[in-house]
């Protein structure tokens, strides 16, 4: 096992690697124990029923909540049952909260761990590739309501992260697929010899650098966390980890919730960010048809599956976080590896863009 370390001062935790965590975390569970600390533990019926051993490994003995699987467990009803679970069992500031799941049970778990009892000890043990190489890094936490995504939650770092690539053996391809938008956008924003990596030989579940990519993820988020924790940089900081998420955003806003998973609505977002950046004079378009080729050696959409109006395309996009006084903002690429926010971006721009993934 080889492990990272996420550095925050006080609250600095590792995160360690390996096909196999579970021992890592059966050791960490037993540790707490013997210090006289009670250990809980949140996860969905999905992975109770398709890693029972590797669970029973890990958390054998100790209490936990098994929650239907899907982002509408991410609710205020659901966090209800988490807090009140919590209590059941009489969890104390010295109790510690383990999240063995996809970003839904890492975003819920954490912000129950965030405000029980103003905070207690919370760990992340991810299981998709999304929650590997993003969600559960950066202390992000929290909850949907019925007027949008994340509107509700809590900056909370954990204590550690286990991540065991092994893990993803059982995840749906489709699932896997839209992790791999992450790893693209990773490379995109930051790590040009990823995504040269990536161009070279498409990565799987069974590649032996799956590892290593993961791994290369966590350590380029670990480092925009570092330097801007709670995203308050005017100018990129860890705003630049939503490259492809402003129009990805809108279309997953437009669309519902649910009819493309949000990596595949995040993989035609960075195409059609790498189409503005082409308009701004930053790349040409033989970086967009690399960037199009990754994206669809790896099993993601570059286009639309059907035609959407723009008109509310460019209204989400407008009410989108990332604006401000009107002006659009956008993260844009440099170049292959390299990412920067701009304001007063022409919205005519973005529309073309938006026009050309359609
Ligand atoms: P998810 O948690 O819904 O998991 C996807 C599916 O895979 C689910 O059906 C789940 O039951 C199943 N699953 C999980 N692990 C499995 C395994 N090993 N084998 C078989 N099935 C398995 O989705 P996700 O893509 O992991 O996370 C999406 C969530 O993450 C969204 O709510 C998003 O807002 C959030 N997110 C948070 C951050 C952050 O910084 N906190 C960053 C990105 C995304
Ligand atoms: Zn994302």
């Amino acid at each position: 096992i080889e492990s990272l370390t996420v550095n925050l001062g006080a609250r600095s935790y590792p995160i360690q690697f390996g096909v196999n965590a579970a021992a890592a975390v059966r050791a960490e569970v037993d540790a707490l124990i013997t210090a006289g600390r009670k250990v809980v533990v949140v996860t969905d019926r999905n992975l109770a029923n398709a890693q029972r051993d590797t669970l029973e490994t890990m958390f054998g003995g100790q209490p936990m909540l098994v929650l239907e699987p899907g982002e509408e467990t991410k609710s205020l009803t659901e966090l209800g049952r988490v807090l009140d679970f919590l209590a059941e069992h009489r969890i104390d500031r010295g109790g510690a909260l383990f999240a063995a799941g996809g970003g839904v049970i890492g975003d819920l778990a954490g912000f129950a761990a965030a405000s029980y009892l103003r905070g207690i000890a919370f760990y992340q043990v991810p299981t998709t590739l999304l929650s590997m190489v993003d969600s559960s890094v950066g202390g992000k936490t929290g909850i949907n309501l019925k007027a949008g995504k994340n509107l509700v939650g809590a900056f909370h770092q954990p204590k550690g992260v286990f991540i065991g690539t092994g893990l993803l053996t059982t995840l749906p391809p489709r699932e896997f697929a839209a992790g791999m938008a992450e790893v693209i956008k990773t490379g995109l924003l930051g790590d040009a010899a990823l995504f040269a990596q990536l161009e070279a030989k498409t990565l799987t579940v069974e590649s032996a650098e799956l590892g290593a990519v993961v791994r290369r993820c966590c350590a380029l988020k670990a480092g925009v966390v570092e330097a801007d924790e709670h995203e308050t940089a005017k100018e990129g900081g860890r705003a630049l980890l939503n490259l492809g998420h402003t129009f990805g955003h809108a279309i997953e806003q437009v669309t519902g919730y649910g009819h493309y998973l949000h990596g595949e609505a995040v993989a035609i977002g960075l195409a059609a960010a790498a189409r503005l950046s082409q308009k701004l004079g930053y790349i040409g378009a033989v970086e967009v048809a690399r960037i199009e080729a990754v994206l669809t050696a790896h099993a993601l959409p570059v286009k639309l599956r059907e035609a959407l109006p723009l008109a509310p395309l460019m209204t989400a996009m407008a009410r989108d976080k990332k604006v401000r006084a009107g002006a659009l903002r956008f993260v844009v690429l440099k170049s292959l590896g390299v990412a920067a926010t701009q304001g007063d971006i022409d919205p005519k721009l973005a529309e073309e863009s938006f026009r050309e993934v359609g």
